[in-house]
């Protein structure tokens, strides 16, 4: 079967201070369609580079990275922005909405990027499933954080990605809200969509199939 994302070897450094950090090193990794998985360490870890780095927002050392049996270093930057927008939808804390759009606008920000068929109809229905069919000419700073964060799902769903990355999307809400942000997650397992949640509360892990635990850079175990 094809995997969704293959990491082999994967080495990162900062370069930012005085000497370089070594942030991770050597990661190995598989995921494959329909998981729902959660990537579990402490803080300073390497959670949200190594999410950065699967969601191609940001560039490796060594190693190499597979999407979909793409390997990602063959992409230009052009090809490589495109093939981000189709096959990856991100959710972060900070939920990341423009207060100067709407709520379907926000949906519909990736259409500014990639060409998505259908998508104010597609944003709509989402939006809907996600109970926010009442908010969508409401502005991101009149809503609630969980209200925010299910926008910020709606706008990861909208281009029907091959995988989902969300980086401690739980971590600004309170645990009842946290609570019906995994049930949303959890829905899309169900749906069959390829999930990963990154996070630092064993809480969370307990809603997915798998967790990968990582410390200072590099996968301690495979499985819980
Ligand atoms: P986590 O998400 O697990 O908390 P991060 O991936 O954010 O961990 O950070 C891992 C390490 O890399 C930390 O020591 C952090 O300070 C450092 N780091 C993160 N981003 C940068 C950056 N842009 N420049 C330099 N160092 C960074
Ligand atoms: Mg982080």
């Amino acid at each position: 079967m094809t995997t969704v994302v293959k990491a082999v070897n994967i080495h990162k450094y900062y370069r930012t201070g005085p000497e370089p950090l070594h942030v991770l090193k050597g990661i190995n990794l598989e995921i494959y369609p329909g998981e729902f998985i959660s990537i579990m360490g402490p803080s300073g870890s390497g959670k949200s580079t190594l999410m950065h780095i699967i969601g191609l927002l940001d560039k490796f050392d060594k190693g190499k990275l597979f999407i979909k049996g793409q390997d990602t270093r063959k992409l230009k930057d052009k090809q490589l922005a495109e093939f981000r927008g189709k096959k990856i939808g991100f959710v972060f804390q900070n939920f990341y909405l423009l207060n100067k759009y709407d709520v379907l606008n926000n949906v519909l920000l990736p259409t500014e990027y990639i060409y998505i068929p259908n998508a104010k109809a597609k944003a709509l229905a989402i939006l809907k499933k996600l109970g926010l069919e009442h908010r969508i000419h409401h502005k991101p700073n009149q809503l609630s954080g969980g209200q925010r964060q299910r926008v910020a799902i709606a706008r990861a769903l909208i281009a029907d990605p091959a995988l989902i990355l969300a980086d401690e999307p739980t971590g600004n809400l309170d645990s009842k809200t946290g609570k019906q942000i995994m049930e949303i997650f959890s829905d899309l397992h169900k749906q069959g969509k390829t999930i990963i949640i990154i996070t630092h509360d064993p809480e969370i892990t307990k809603w997915t199939q798998r967790t990968i635990y990582i410390r200072d850079g590099q996968i301690i175990n495979y499985d819980k």
